[in-house]
């Protein structure tokens, strides 16, 4: 049995790996795809003190890392069902897909989240050519130049704010007859004087070319016209879906799916431990990520020596 066991190996998971691994006690890490979504980043320029990197490079930096330390990577690995200690400081059990159990006296779960998709086509071909999740991360990538956000929700209407800063013009479309976001924020948008919005805007096409965004189609639901908007980014701000599904019913979970945690990353289950993009933590970002599961690291063997 592990005395350390980490569910999910992007930037928390990894984090926690190295924390817990120099504490000298067993640790594993379990996951479906080491590195998360770094892997599928193309630049990083947010990582203090690394100036700029790409995805596939941090994500080996952070395996190599972990590795050093002789963690127990068990890559390719989904979890399915989480199964608490039956006594205090029992072992907690967690279920894989592939029908191994593995067992351990703490868990740190860090499964993250994924963007939700627009699902049209072009959406796919220019990820990172044009077409953006993260405005924190890509915005100044865009400086100067024409945008859409697609989304007119909170996170929406603040990242059209935000972009509005950065790039010379920022088109927000909302799918439904009006936008869904605050008040304040909504006025805070229709002050701003390079924003222009579309609601019962249906995007239905991506396009590009050269490998590049160079626009998108929407129909307009209001009397069924098909538009067009030539731009060289869009983000896409439908929803973020943390990968907690599996843990339904055992760990407290928000409205939205994120795993509750207070200040030390304890979650509602003794010994069982979360970080990153998975939980209620809010600005879901590497460098919170990896500061996050460094918090759960820690907690977790504080758990240990007093169990
Ligand atoms: P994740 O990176 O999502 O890792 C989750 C891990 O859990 C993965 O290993 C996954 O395979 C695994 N997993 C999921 N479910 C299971 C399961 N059931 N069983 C086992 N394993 C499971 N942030 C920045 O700070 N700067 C940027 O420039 C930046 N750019 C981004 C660009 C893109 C395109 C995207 C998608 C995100 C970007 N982000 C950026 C956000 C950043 O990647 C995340 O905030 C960060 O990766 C979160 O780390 P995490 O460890 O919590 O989760």
């Amino acid at each position: 049995a592990f005395d350390v066991l980490i569910v999910g190996g992007g930037p928390a998971g990894a984090a926690a790996a190295v924390y817990a691994a120099r504490k000298g006690i067993r640790t594993g890490v379990a996951a479906e795809r080491f590195g998360g979504q770094v892997n599928d980043t193309l630049a990083i320029e947010n990582y203090i003190s690394v100036l700029e990197t790409d995805g596939p490079k941090f994500a080996m930096a952070l395996e190599s890392h972990v590795k050093h330390y002789g963690v127990d990577i068990m890559n390719l690995q989904r979890a399915d069902k989480l199964i608490p200690a039956s006594e205090p400081g029992g072992l907690i059990e967690v279920q894989l897909a592939n029908g191994g159990v593995l067992k351990s006296k703490t868990v740190i779960l860090s499964t993250g989240a994924r963007w939700r998709n627009v699902n049209v086509p072009g959406e796919q071909e220019y990820k990172n050519k044009g077409v953006a999740y993260c405005p924190h991360c890509d915005g100044p990538l865009f400086k100067g130049k024409r945008v859409a956000v697609i989304g007119g929700g909170n996170s929406g209407v603040e990242a059209a704010i935000d972009l509005a800063g950065i790039v010379a013009h920022v088109t927000l479309l909302e799918f439904g007859e009006q936008l869904r976001a605050d008040a304040v924020l909504v006025k805070k948008l229709e002050s701003l004087p390079n924003v222009t919005i579309h609601t019962n805007a249906q995007t239905t096409e991506f396009t590009g070319e050269g490998g590049k965004l160079n626009g998108l189609n929407y129909t307009d639901r209001a009397t069924g016209e098909a538009k067009r908007l030539e731009l060289e980014g869009v983000f896409v701000q439908i929803g973020l879906v943390p990968n907690t599904e599996w843990l339904k019913g055992t760990v407290e979970l928000s409205k939205f799916g994120e795993i509750i945690v207070n200040a030390k990353g304890e979650t509602s289950v003794p010994g069982v431990f979360a970080a990153g993009d998975a939980t209620t933590v809010p600005y879901k970002q590497i460098v919170i990520a990896a500061g996050d599961g460094a918090k759960a690291a820690l907690s977790a063997f504080d758990h240990l020596i007093r169990h």
